[in-house]
């Protein structure tokens, strides 16, 4: 473990971010009073807020500030002649080994080559079986009968809705190429091992991208696409020093593939992928072509009427793991001194008032904040209760708001500073003379005196400019 692995992995670990995201209502284990299902996992109210705005953070980025790409909504369930002219109910497959003795099972590129040789569990030292293919698409029937005919697949990947649709997005919105298709939604594997928390799942969501070339400009788009998305999380506030690629050796490249490179992030469980950047080639087309009977040639018509199978560039990322990368990114434990937020509640353990105070921080960037401004009155009575919630309501158009009016005011920061709330308000009695609310910021903890008539001036203000400090 590097340096920097081990004083990261010391804040944020799986199970403190776990444990944070139930206790705050960002993650939930599905079906938890039944014992919970495995690989499945439910996005609670703070959670679902993240997501969204991470999706939209992404759907803006690749829609609306690319003129060449648009989006499309295809479904999950498919004809499932797709899956076999994609190669998904040939290729794609997990190496699999069960231990007789402890039951265990294990994906059979995980375990110790040693182990696998010698066919003994890495867990209890008992017999491991064979070797066998296991493919992680999920089958289901459509209609009442359970034959062959009625089989169907939940959808491994949201690609194939892209391709299977690309004719009818360039007749119907005229685009040429190169332009691309943008699509966010479910899809689902039978993965052998889910671990670490929503970061491998049965269940997940996509954000993908397929870009269309002509070929013999591939290499060079796929090139351009890894600086782009390289920006993006740049963009995003990502700590950049946490991500790196990774290159796909000739044994791990896809069938479709003729180069691919992973973003990796370093998670609290070490360096994983987060995103792919593929170059499939004309593979797909080709195969559709081949297994539907249908032309998917393109015809360019500005160059002779030039038919040709454009090759493709594929960015591929997970949107429920790139909410478990915010999450880890945004973690922060932080030494502060007792006495700043304090309010009056001297001497409660962790809350402010003794001479050093832990906190627990997310640090999101404000437009991905499920709540961007907290608005609390110092004291429910004399009439501050009610000026808050005023406030709170001009505020609601334009901002996703919290009200919070319960214990001392320092406990309420610390909820929001873990909510990763960025902005809290305070009203107090100086703002029934004046006009004037407490403005506190969640990184600096540092509090300014803003006027009522300029709070969401600066409040946009402030989202705009933000630069994260640690
Ligand atoms: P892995 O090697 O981790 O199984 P993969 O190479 O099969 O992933 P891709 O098929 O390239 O993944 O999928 C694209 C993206 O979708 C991944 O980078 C990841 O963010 C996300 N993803 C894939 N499988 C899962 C899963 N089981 N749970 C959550 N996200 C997933």
């Amino acid at each position: 473990m590097t340096e920097q692995q081990s004083e990261y992995t010391g804040k944020a670990t799986m199970e403190k971010i776990t444990s944070l995201a139930k206790r705050r209502g960002f993650v939930f284990q599905s079906s938890e009073i039944y014992g919970g299902q495995n690989g499945a996992w439910d996005y609670g109210p703070l959670g679902i807020e993240l997501k969204n705005r991470i999706a939209s953070m992404w759907w803006k980025e690749m829609t609306q500030l690319h003129d060449d790409i648009v989006g499309l909504d295809a479904a999950i369930l498919m004809h499932p002649r797709t899956w076999e002219a994609s190669g998904h109910v040939e290729n794609f497959t997990d190496p699999l080994v069960d231990c007789k003795k402890c039951k265990t099972r294990f994906r059979a590129d995980q375990i110790p080559e040693e182990n696998l040789k010698a066919k003994k569990c890495p867990e209890c030292g008992g017999e491991l079986t064979d070797t066998r293919k296991f493919n992680l698409m999920f089958r289901t029937h459509i209609g009442p009968a359970e034959d062959s005919a009625s089989l169907i697949y939940l959808r491994p990947e949201t690609a194939q809705g892209i391709y299977v649709n690309y004719k009818n997005i360039i007749q119907s919105n005229r685009m040429k190429i190169p332009f691309g298709i943008a699509q966010i939604g479910k899809a689902f594997r039978n993965e052998i091992v889910t671990r670490n928390f929503i970061f491998r799942t049965c269940e997940f969501e996509q954000m993908e991208m397929q870009y269309f070339v002509k070929p013999g400009t591939d290499v060079e788009w796929f090139e351009e696409w890894r600086k782009r998305r390289w920006a993006y999380y740049e963009k995003l506030g990502v700590k950049m020093d946490r991500l790196r690629w990774h290159q796909h050796g000739p044994d791990e490249l896809a069938h479709y593939a003729k180069d691919a490179y992973d973003i990796e992030y370093l998670f609290p469980m070490g360096w994983r992928e987060l995103e792919g950047v593929h170059n499939r080639t004309d593979y797909d087309l080709t195969r559709h072509t081949q297994f539907s009977g249908k032309d998917l040639q393109y015809i360019d018509q500005d160059n002779n009427n030039e038919r040709y199978i454009p090759y493709i560039i594929e960015t591929s990322a997970g949107l429920t793991r790139n909410l478990l990368m915010i999450l880890c990114d945004a973690y922060d434990e932080e030494l502060v001194s007792g006495d700043k937020d304090s309010g009056g509640e001297a001497g409660t353990p962790g809350q402010g008032g003794a001479a050093v105070d832990w906190r627990t921080v997310l640090r999101f960037h404000p437009s991905l904040a499920p709540v961007t401004v907290a608005v609390m009155p110092l004291m429910k009575k004399d009439g501050l209760a009610e000026l808050a919630r005023d406030i709170r309501c001009e505020l609601k158009e334009d901002f996703a708001t919290d009200y919070d009016q319960a214990g001392a005011i320092g406990r309420r920061y610390r909820r929001q500073d873990e909510a990763g709330t960025p902005f809290c308000v305070t009203v107090d009695y100086q703002t029934k003379d004046d006009g004037t609310v407490t403005l506190r910021f969640r990184d600096s903890m540092e509090q300014v005196r803003v006027h009522t008539n300029e709070l969401a001036g600066r409040l946009r203000q402030e989202i705009k400019a933000y630069k994260r400090i640690t």
